[in-house]
Formats: C-alpha cells, sequence, structure tokens
C-alpha cells in the first residue's frame, strides 16, 4: 500500500467504468481494503452507452463479489451546454459526480472515497485530484489520491481476458464526436437502441 496515504476503515469508491476497474481493485483486494463500489456516470452518453457500461460494472461486481450501487442515468443536456468550453466541461464532470459519490459515501457510513479514473492516463489526474479534495471538504470522508497508473495496460488486459466491453470515447457525446471511430460507434448505438426497442416491444414483453 502507498505509505503517504490517509488512513481509513471503509472506502466507497467510483466506478467510472468496467475495465477501468479492473487494475485498482486487484490492488485494493490485495491490500484487504474494505471496498464498495458506486456507479455513477451521467457524463456516459447516450443512454445505450450507459447501459452498457453499466452491465460491465455488474460484472466486475460480479467477478470480484463486491456490492455495488447505481445510482441515476444518461443526462446529456449539461455536457452538451458546454460543448464548447473543454477542459471546463471536463472539470465540472469530475466534480458533478464526485461530489455525488463524497455525499453518497457520508449518508452511508464510509470514510473514505476515490475514484477508477485515477488508473487512466487519458484522464485529467490534478484535476481529478482537485474536484476530490472539493467534494469531501466538510465532510468526515477523506478522499484518497491513489496512483493505479502503472496498471492501466495490465488493467485493460485483464478487461479483455474477462470479456468486458472496452469503449473507444470518454463518455460525453462531445468526446464521441472527437473520438475517430464517431461513425462506427454511432452504428454500434443504433444496433443496440433497436435491440432494446424490441425486447420491450408487444410481441416480446
Ligand atoms: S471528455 Fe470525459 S471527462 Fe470530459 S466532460 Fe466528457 S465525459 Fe467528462
Amino acid at each position: 500500500m502507498m505509505t503517504d496515504l490517509p488512513a481509513f476503515k471503509k472506502l466507497l469508491l467510483h466506478i467510472c467504468c468496467g475495465p477501468c476497474a479492473m487494475w485498482p481493485l486487484e490492488r485494493l483486494l490485495e491490500e484487504g481494503v474494505d471496498v464498495t463500489l458506486l456507479f455513477y456516470n451521467p457524463n456516459i452518453q447516450p443512454g445505450v452507452e450507459w447501459e452498457r457500461r453499466h452491465e460491465n460494472a455488474v460484472k466486475v461486481a460480479d467477478h470480484y463479489r463486491l456490492p455495488l450501487i447505481a445510482r441515476g442515468c444518461s443526462l446529456a443536456e449539461e455536457w452538451l451546454r458546454r460543448a464548447d468550453e473543454g477542459a471546463n466541461r471536463c472539470r465540472y464532470c469530475y466534480q458533478m459526480r464526485l461530489t455525488c459519490v463524497a455525499q453518497e459515501a457520508e449518508e452511508g457510513g464510509f470514510d473514505a472515497i476515490s475514484t477508477t479514473l485515477l488508473v487512466s492516463p487519458y484522464q485529467d489526474r490534478q484535476m481529478i485530484l482537485e474536484a476530490g479534495e472539493r467534494a469531501v471538504q466538510s465532510k468526515a470522508v477523506s478522499f484518497i489520491p491513489y496512483d493505479w497508473r502503472d496498471g492501466y495496460r495490465k488493467g485493460q488486459g485483464m478487461a479483455r481476458d474477462l470479456g468486458l466491453y472496452r469503449q473507444k470515447y470518454c463518455g460525453c457525446l462531445v468526446s464521441l464526436e472527437e473520438s475517430r471511430f464517431a461513425d462506427a460507434i454511432k452504428e454500434e448505438h443504433k444496433r443496440l437502441a433497436l435491440r432494446d426497442s424490441l425486447r420491450s416491444g408487444p410481441f416480446n414483453p
């Protein structure tokens, strides 16, 4: 365990997606941490993508036999309104999620929070750390600034071995449009939306 981290008893870990959770959970469970997962990611858009990443989070929770709390749903409006804000949109995105995690932790009797976003070399670590610290201000909860980036590739390999879906964009519709795979992703979303509508149709209750 990293020695300069605050001591705590129960960790509520924000899980941004299944693949990013693999390496952090390997490490946390090896260290004997009491961990509960919280999936709260309204930034994952559109709804079919949210469902898909949520299903992945459930698979990871089952794999490690951990409790998983899911909150919220896909909400595009606020991200679209901030489409031209660049890094400030991401600041908002980290902050609103971690503020919810801190609130949930306080209400649920946890004394620490962290996030699997801290495994990714593609996320803005400094911004996440600042959002985490702000989220726990005036709460009896600590934000644990783990650094799992050295295991990012290994975690992605573990996710592949477990058969997890590995997404090709960060989450919001703006990041989807910026992805070089945007056309293929949108086609896949259409296919998933059609599949879901057929499943819930009148002839297939
Ligand atoms: S790019 Fe990622 S971190 Fe930034 S606003 Fe979109 S979903 Fe959030």
